[in-house]
């Protein structure tokens, strides 16, 4: 039977290279210590944060059944909709397709502005607009049910960070009201490597869109319409709750297409993940995909819950040469004959205790301060704090008059009090 990793803890692996004979208490303390630079003189806020695999080699944490909580759409103008307006529907393609990723970019390709920082907005304007779903259930509670708010994409990155070598990231936390708001911060190397991006490289970005428009309808009975343009401002997201140890979260994913049959699952369950990948030829490509590609696949869809993740192996020219179907509990199996691969439960263990250490560092309930957390390959996580910086992401959205989350206050009125 194949754990799928939901609701419940495997049993625990001991490391090869670990001495057998060490008792748990003592895994457990030596853990702290390495992990969050608590030193004899036990500083308020520990200075770091650890991100050495071995430090997070041990039970699954729970990770409770995501459930969807509601979703949203934004329009090819990139406007919000509180509703499911964008979503497509999977439409089963041959095994061996002829699909020509390149049609269309020169003429049929609408590229969301990547310079516009979006930060949490959209998924505040969510929460803004459903507030009933996840407020504390007392009139007078104007705080959130939930510890963390953020982009399952930034969950994305924290997963896979014990893994990463060469791209680091900024994450700005906030908290408001209790609850931790976590956002990406483009790191200056993003910003060069985004500013000098080769024309290989920017038309190899539109093909991943390209293929989602081959496979994808606007409805259950309709047909995928390979001819029309390629916009990608348009976006359903989903909207999810789930709980991994002690935290509470609240995140949303953008989803790229559900299972037409109505006897589907709920969502997110009917969802399905495409992904285009380069046809593996050799060996060598083989285990890159499994040691790569697959983390990046499996933590961005065990997230949510997305059960499948549709692959396209294109070859160098752009053309779909062979479309398989992952399953998203079953990429924990296929890497198992990989030596020295990556462990679901270091990915979830770092995540979890990254988010205890931004609880502790993270005291200040106050939207104009931001703990801006910074990881770069081989360090440890460190961070820096910020109060009414260019860091600051919850008192300069949208429309100051309008009412906020947490009561009839804007936040903007909020921040002053
Ligand atoms: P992913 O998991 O990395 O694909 O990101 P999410 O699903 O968490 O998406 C969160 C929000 O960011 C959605 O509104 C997406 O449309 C948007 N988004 C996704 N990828 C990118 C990106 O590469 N750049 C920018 N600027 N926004 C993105
Ligand atoms: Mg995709």
């Amino acid at each position: 039977q194949l754990p799928d990793h939901y609701n419940h803890r495997l049993p625990h692996r001991r490391l090869q290279d670990e001495p057998g004979g060490e008792s748990d208490e003592r895994h457990k303390r030596l853990r702290r210590d390495q992990d969050v630079g608590v030193t004899a003189a036990v500083s308020e806020h520990p200075p770091f944060l650890s991100t050495r695999r071995h430090l997070y080699e041990r039970d699954f944490p729970l990770y409770k059944q995501p459930v969807e909580v509601g979703h949203f759409s934004l329009d090819a103008k990139r406007r919000f909709f509180n509703d499911d307006r964008q979503l497509r529907y999977y439409i089963h393609p041959d095994r061996h397709p002829n699909f020509h990723l390149r049609d269309g970019y020169r003429d049929r390709y609408i590229k969301r502005d990547e310079g516009v920082k979006e930060k949490l907005d959209h998924l505040l304007r969510w929460i803004l607009a459903n507030k009933s779903k996840v407020q504390i259930q007392a009139a007078s509670s104007q705080e959130l049910n939930v510890d963390v708010v953020t982009w399952r994409g930034h969950l994305t990155k924290l997963l896979t960070t014990p893994y990463e070598t060469r791209e680091g990231w900024l994450l700005a936390v906030t908290r408001f009201r209790g609850t931790l708001y976590i956002s990406e911060v483009e790191t200056e190397a993003d910003q060069r490597s985004r500013e000098s991006r080769t024309q290989r490289l920017e038309e190899m970005m539109y093909w991943g869109y390209k293929f989602e428009q081959y496979i994808c309808a606007d409805g259950a009975q309709n047909r995928p319409d390979p001819g029309g343009v390629v916009n990608t401002n348009e976006a359903f997201c989903t909207v999810i709750q789930t709980r991994l140890a002690g935290h509470k979260l609240l995140f949303s994913g953008e989803v790229d297409c559900r299972d037409g049959d109505p006897r589907a699952p709920v969502a997110p369950g009917c969802y399905v993940e495409l992904k285009t990948s380069a046809e593996i030829c050799t060996p060598k490509q083989h285990s890159n995909f499994l040691r790569y590609k697959l983390l990046k696949w499996w933590a961005q869809s065990f997230l949510p819950g997305v059960p499948r993740i549709v692959a396209g192996f294109r070859d160098n020219d752009g053309i779909v040469v062979s479309v398989d179907t992952f399953h998203t509990s079953k990429i924990s199996q296929l890497i198992k004959s990989e030596e020295n691969c990556w462990k679901p439960t270091v990915c979830m263990n770092f995540c979890a205790e990254f988010l205890s250490f931004a609880k502790t560092v993270a005291t200040e309930d106050d939207p104009e301060v931001v703990y801006l957390f910074s990881w770069d390959p081989n360090r440890d996580v460190t961070y820096s704090i910020h109060r009414n910086s260019q860091y600051t992401f919850l008192t300069d959205w949208g429309d100051p008059n309008r009412s906020d989350i947490w009561g009839n206050t804007s936040l903007h009125h909020a921040a002053r009090n």
